[in-house]
């Protein structure tokens, strides 16, 4: 079977180091990003180890993926990492209805948007391996209602997949990442960045290779007995 794996988000950040660490491993990678710059990535990634494409697409909207993975030959697919996130951070008493609504979409229904393309086929295949980055604010943090229960609802999803699909041969497991330094993190102020330093046993803030390690782990054929797991990767923070 051709091992190809679907990275949503990957232009940049943690999306970008997944893909690079899978394509470097020899599977093959469809890149996907709402940024039509995930073409020229995927083909700079191609160029280095010969195995990627970019597909354009909307995560947020179903309709978006079911066209942009109709191209596709499904049955190819080895696993997914359901990655594209946004945050709009601000305190519940100001929140808006677009803010909290952007983030449900992209952070949330994305998971069943791009996830429900391959089930069948992945059943099919008696074989799948799905992964889904959710965030150590599951659990809830300031300023971060909308973010916080997309995130939690990922977990939820993850854990029933695990429960629905084990017995295909179909892993689905949460990578939780703490505080990792990516393009989304950077617009942080300086002071609340060290404050969540001081917070991390590690002390220090984390990257997007760390996730991707992460990701590599639970993606290999032989982690077949590890499903439905919340795989922390925060330096042992607790927010
Ligand atoms: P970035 O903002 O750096 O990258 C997110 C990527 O997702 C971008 O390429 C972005 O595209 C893409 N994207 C956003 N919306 C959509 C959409 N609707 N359809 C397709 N692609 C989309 O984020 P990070 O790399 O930091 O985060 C990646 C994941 O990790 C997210 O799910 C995030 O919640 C999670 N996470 C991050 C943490 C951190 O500390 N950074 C901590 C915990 C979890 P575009 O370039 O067009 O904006």
């Amino acid at each position: 079977m051709t091992k190809k794996i679907i990275v949503t988000g990957s232009n940049r950040g943690i999306g970008h180091s997944i893909a690079e660490r899978l394509a470097s491993e020899k599977y093959g990678i469809i890149m996907v990003d709402y940024d039509n710059k995930v073409i020229n990535s995927a083909k700079t990634l191609n160029s280095e180890y010969g195995n990627a494409e970019g597909i354009q697409c909307d995560v947020s909207s179903y309709e978006a993926c079911e066209n942009a993975f109709s191209g596709i030959d499904k049955r190819e697919i080895y696993g997914i990492v359901n990655n594209a996130g946004i945050n709009r951070d601000v305190l519940f008493r100001n929140m808006t209805y677009e803010q909290w609504d952007a983030v449900i979409k992209t952070d949330l229904y994305s998971m069943f948007n791009v996830t429900r393309q391959f089930t069948d086929s992945m059943i099919e295949n008696k074989f799948g391996r799905i992964v889904n980055i959710s965030s150590a604010s599951w659990n809830g943090n300031v300023g971060q209602a909308n973010y916080s229960s997309a995130k939690a609802g990922v977990i939820g999803f993850t854990k029933t997949l695990a429960r629905e699909l084990g017995k295909y041969g179909i892993t689905c497991n949460a990578v939780v990442p703490g505080f990792i330094k990516t393009p989304m993190t950077d617009q942080m102020p300086e002071k609340i960045r060290e404050k969540f330093i001081e917070k991390i046993p590690i002390k220090r803030i984390g990257t997007a290779e760390d996730v991707a390690n992460a990701v590599s782990f639970l993606m290999k054929p032989d982690s077949d007995y590890i499903s439905g797991i919340l795989l922390e990767v925060g330096g042992g923070m607790i927010l």
